[in-house]
């Protein structure tokens, strides 16, 4: 297998949206990112509150939360990025339902036995392997992470596990946005060579919960959460996978006040199931005449946005820097240092539930409003 796959996705009319994005968590590990034009499903898990998943050598799990939609009211997807094949991350409704044909970066393991089910396009990398998928003007690189899921030889004992950078990148190469999902590790030594590769992340997803099956702990906990934090040193950090089996044991309020104790509450946004987190990128990034000038903030004015499926535009003032409330929203202003670009300016919204009642997913289906997770406070975004 080469280590430079490359994949030409059916383009879009309208061109790819670098400036907004979003994150909308389903549950557990699932969430749907939306960048660039492109909109990426991970650890696809549709059961719902009291459903079974098995782990392995017997062991099941009980679910306590629903999906904040089932699969059939998802968006059209270009792809899916699964950290590992255990039941609460492609369950079996995943299974039966995903488009075979859909594109699926996960570890070589997960691969080949997707490929024994039926799904035809999933591209298994090792560590540090890259596949690239090109749409419209837009190239998104998926890199496989280092995971290690128990300590020590235990580990062999389960499915092999990896996180994932996502690196959304201009036609002139420029990278945009970086986000890495942890995927289902703990702390360990490898995990440090990331941030000595990306030594800027904008956004990290942290699978936590602290999972212990026979007093094992197999996932992240809320110390561990917070050493992640300290040693990849995103922009900002999101929990997710923090409380939707029986075997997950460390509650996102442990998490929190670790957070607060380390004096991180800056860098950490909470998500309920079903919460949007928007953001906004500086033009800097990605705009053609605004790279490498100070220039750059003026092309990021804010405005209020015509709401999206999953996500209403943030409004808040560029040179008053308050979060000023729009459409219910309320919006951080974040000044950055650029590399050695002068300041550009990055808004990132506060997390916003979907509106009640009904909208019109991309594909036509109306998307349920959230069900009701944990509620959890969420102070508007802070500054970089
Ligand atoms: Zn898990």
């Amino acid at each position: 297998m080469s280590e430079n796959r490359e994949m030409m996705l059916p383009s879009v009319m309208d061109g790819a949206d670098f400036q907004h994005g979003s994150i909308f968590f389903v549950g557990t590990a699932t969430v749907l990112v939306r960048y660039a034009g492109f909109t990426i499903l991970t650890d696809p898990n549709f059961l719902h509150s009291g459903d079974h998943v098995h782990l392995g050598y017997g062991m099941t799990s009980r679910r306590l939360t629903n999906p904040a939609l089932d699969i059939e009211a998802l968006p059209p997807l270009d792809l899916c990025v699964l950290s590992h094949l255990h039941g609460d991350h492609f369950d079996r409704i995943a299974e039966k339902k995903l488009n075979t044909a859909l594109p699926i970066v996960t570890t070589r393991h997960a691969a080949a036995s997707l490929r024994r089910k039926g799904f035809t396009a999933p591209q298994g990398l090792k560590t540090w392997e890259t596949a690239t998928f090109r749409k419209g003007a837009a190239t998104l690189r998926i890199t496989s992470m280092p995971g290690k899921h128990a300590p020590g030889p235990l580990s062999l004992l389960l499915p092999p596990v990896m996180g994932s950078l996502l690196e959304f990148q201009t036609a002139g190469e420029h990278t945009a946005l970086r986000l890495y999902i942890t995927g289902d590790t703990l702390i360990h030594e490898h995990l440090r060579e990331i941030p000595r590769r990306y030594p800027e992340i904008d956004l990290a997803l942290l699978h936590l919960g602290g999972t212990r099956i026979l007093g094992l702990m197999l996932t992240m906990d809320a110390d561990q959460g917070v050493e992640a934090i300290k040693m990849i040193r995103p922009r900002t950090a999101i929990p997710i996978h923090y409380n939707d089996y029986t075997v997950f044991k460390s509650p996102l309020r442990d998490f929190q006040k670790a957070v607060r104790a380390a004096g991180l509450e800056k860098k950490v946004v909470y998500l309920s199931h079903g919460e949007t987190y928007g953001f906004e990128v500086p033009a800097s990034r990605w705009h053609p005449q605004g790279r490498g000038t100070t220039a750059a903030a003026e092309a990021v004015r804010p405005e209020r946005q015509a709401p999206t499926s999953y996500q209403s535009a943030t409004a808040t003032s560029a040179t008053n820097g308050d979060g000023r409330r729009g459409s219910g929203i309320s919006a951080g202003l974040a000044l950055l240092g650029g590399a050695g670009i002068g300041a550009a300016i990055m808004y990132w919204s506060a997390p916003q539930k979907m509106a009640g009642g009904s909208r019109s997913g991309a594909n036509g289906k109306s998307i349920p409003s959230h069900r009701k997770g944990s509620a959890v406070e969420r102070k508007p975004s802070g500054r970089f």
